[in-house]
């Protein structure tokens, strides 16, 4: 992730990442209260470098710190121009960027005064591979909506994406799926997920879900490329019976399933409408410009 020339932008300053610290004596640490994004720059087809959904990835990431009552100090675009500085300063194009607030020493579970923000970046492939993936239904459900602000990406809601993702690797498996209290399928452990039947998508309705960026832009081009989608809640037997299946998040980008379970997925991915929307996914990031029709 860093090497000694590394930077990372601190409150304002753009420091070496081996030079700083964090205080050992805080919420963040201790009870997992700090809240981040996950977000990709690309090196566009035109050369240059470009944060995909910049504005929405730092509008949710300030919706995140309000929502757990944390103190936020920074707008929208100054955190971009701060992601833009990191990323030039560490030379870089094709990364992935993770912002963090996280607050100061205090033990207690009174609310902070001030928060710490810093914006890291570092190359990261596509974080579930490229190949299709063997996917377990986990004995994980995600939290209860009730427990947990489930729309914030708060940093302790990742231990429940952890101990699933274990189980699944520890069983053989690529990757988890997770579903929600009541048995509906939900989405893995840091992205979400869409099936295909007879042509259609189905994604699981928000509500018990991280609604993501990525879903949003996927349920968009499925519209552009005109593939009707439903959203709704879907049990492990409906995924059973299904085409083919993908996730999507913005570290996994768009990667499709070869299997749930002892279940494979019946249609060769190239054949799918899925993998329509992984080309058009992987295209629209780079702002590649549709062929021009030759009369
Ligand atoms: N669900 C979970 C639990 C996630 O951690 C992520 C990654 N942020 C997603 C879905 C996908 O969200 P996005 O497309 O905004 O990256």
């Amino acid at each position: 992730y860093y090497n000694e020339h590394t930077v990372l932008w601190l409150d304002g300053k753009i420091l070496k990442a081996a030079d700083t610290k964090t205080d050992l004596y805080g919420q963040s640490l201790h009870y997992g209260y700090s809240v981040f994004e996950g977000i990709r720059s690309y090196r566009t087809a035109a050369g240059k470098t470009k944060i995909f959904k910049a504005i929405e990835h730092f509008d949710r990431l300030q919706r995140s710190a309000t929502t757990l009552n944390m103190p936020y100090r920074y707008t929208t675009e100054e955190l971009i121009k701060a992601s833009y500085d990191v990323l030039e300063s560490n030379n870089l194009q094709d990364a992935y960027i993770r912002p963090v607030v996280y607050g100061p020493a205090n033990m207690s579970f009174n609310p902070n005064t001030e928060s710490f923000t810093v914006i890291q970046t570092w190359e990261m492939a596509p974080f579930l591979g490229e190949k299709l993936l063997r996917v377990m239904t986990s004995s994980f459900q995600r939290p209860n909506p009730k427990g947990f602000k489930i729309e914030a990406k708060a940093a302790g809601h990742y231990v429940n994406s952890i101990m699933a993702s274990h189980e699944a690797k520890g069983k053989g498996f690529d990757e988890a799926l997770l579903t929600d209290m009541n048995g509906f399928i939900a989405e893995g452990p840091g992205a979400n997920m869409f099936f295909e039947k007879a042509g259609r998508l189905h994604t699981p309705a928000t509500g018990n879900i991280l609604p993501g960026i990525t879903r949003a832009t996927v349920l968009e081009l499925a519209e552009d490329l005109g593939i009707p989608v439903e959203q709704g809640q879907y049990t492990p037997a409906d995924l059973k019976q299904a085409d083919a299946a993908f996730f999507c998040g913005t570290a996994a980008e768009v990667i499709g399933w070869h299997s749930i379970d002892d279940y494979t997925f019946p249609i060769s991915w190239k054949d799918t409408q899925s993998r329509k929307i992984q080309q058009a996914y992987k295209d629209l990031v780079i702002e590649k410009q549709p062929k021009l029709e030759t009369i």
